[in-house]
């Protein structure tokens, strides 16, 4: 035996002793490990969800994820965001690269993309590209319609999830076999009407229990275990103690999306809401459609989080150096930068959409 075999005989055993326990498990096995190894995934939003899914599948031993996401860093994500450490946020290194660092000694087998961009209709397609199952980690519904438009156009299925305070909520959409995001809720919640983890604050808890969901699903998906699928929109409140399941199992005829293939999300006309205000370090971001504000709960809502104060016409929330002023139609200038990617994480953190 030459040397280059003693190598390739270790090298297989090592792989065979690390994913043991997963191919030992029935609805795995040698094939579905397999799989797994031959698999992309698309991790969209690397938060507190998305730190979850990605450590889970790299240990898992899916061979190429590949991992979007727009923000950096900082110590109030630490407390959730179990992929990042102190030195990341002193760093302010961007999520998807301090992800692909930690990757890489979770598990050096696997391939990791890391991608640092804001996702819109002029990307999405070509980053569900030659992916198996694109898992949802963001904080709001502009970007899950999108994932959906684009999901049911390619014909890819997606895993949505979305945590806050006490509650959150997951679906495995499967394009024209089960509900998709808009056979449910064919409109995002209005702009400024919900809270938001930034507004209402969340536990881990509930981000474990999304996210062990949809890892478990998209293993079930990843090695065509199909008919272990929850078919349902699935709710829970670990604080109220309370569970639901609500039957999503058949895409509606009228939906925009699977039933009509409308995809409105990715038309160019749907990415004009944010622009640069010219010499004045601000972005403007237009809410996805009209809306009427309601200031008083908005100011209750922003608080805790920083100075907040409204009249008649509008509101202005300070948060760092950053200040949001609001108006009834939702319409925001963010001032303290001009880069739009930025400028539509905060809208989403702090008005949410
Ligand atoms: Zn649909």
């Amino acid at each position: 035996m030459d040397s280059t075999s003693i190598d390739a005989t270790c090298y297989t055993a090592a792989v065979n002793d690390r994913y043991s326990r997963q191919i030992l498990f029935d609805g795995i096995g040698p094939k579905g490990q397999d799989r797994l190894l031959h698999s992309r995934v698309l991790i969209i939003g690397c938060g507190a969800l998305g730190s979850a899914q990605a450590e889970s599948l790299a240990r898992a031993g899916v061979g190429d994820l590949r991992i979007v996401d727009r923000d950096f860093v900082e110590s109030s994500n630490l407390q959730r965001q179990t992929m990042f450490t102190e030195s990341d946020a002193r760093e302010r290194l961007p999520k998807t690269i301090a992800a692909a660092n930690h990757i890489k000694q979770i598990n050096s087998e696997i391939n990791v993309e890391p991608i640092v961009v804001d996702v819109n209709h002029s990307n999405i397609e070509r980053l569900i590209e030659e992916c198996a199952v694109v898992l949802d980690g963001t904080d709001n519904f502009s970007t899950r319609y999108l994932i959906n438009d684009a999901c049911v156009k390619h014909n890819v299925s997606w895993i949505y999830g979305a945590a806050v305070g006490s509650y959150g909520v997951t679906m495995t959409v499967r394009p024209h076999q089960t509900a998709c995001l808009r056979c449910l809720f064919e409109e995002a919640p209005d702009a400024a009407s919900a809270p938001t983890c930034d507004t209402a604050g969340v536990i881990m808890p509930i981000i474990n229990v999304v996210a062990a969901v949809q890892i478990a699903e998209a293993l079930k998906l990843l090695t065509s275990n199909t008919v272990d699928l929850h078919c349902s929109l699935m709710q829970f409140d670990v604080w109220r103690n309370d569970w639901r399941k609500i039957k999503a199992d058949s895409p509606r005829t009228d939906c925009p999306s699977c039933g009509l293939g409308l995809f409105e999300s990715l038309a160019p006309e749907s990415n004009e809401g944010a622009a640069v205000l010219c010499g004045r370090d601000a972005v403007q971001i237009l809410p996805s459609r009209p809306t009427s504000v309601n200031f008083e709960s908005l100011a209750a809502r922003l608080a805790g989080s920083g100075a907040v104060k409204f009249n008649d016409y509008l509101l202005r929330f300070q948060t760092g150096k950053f200040e949001l002023t609001v108006f009834h139609d939702a319409r925001s200038i963010i001032r303290g930068t001009d880069e739009i990617a930025l400028a539509r994480s905060l809208y989403a953190k702090y008005i949410g959409n």
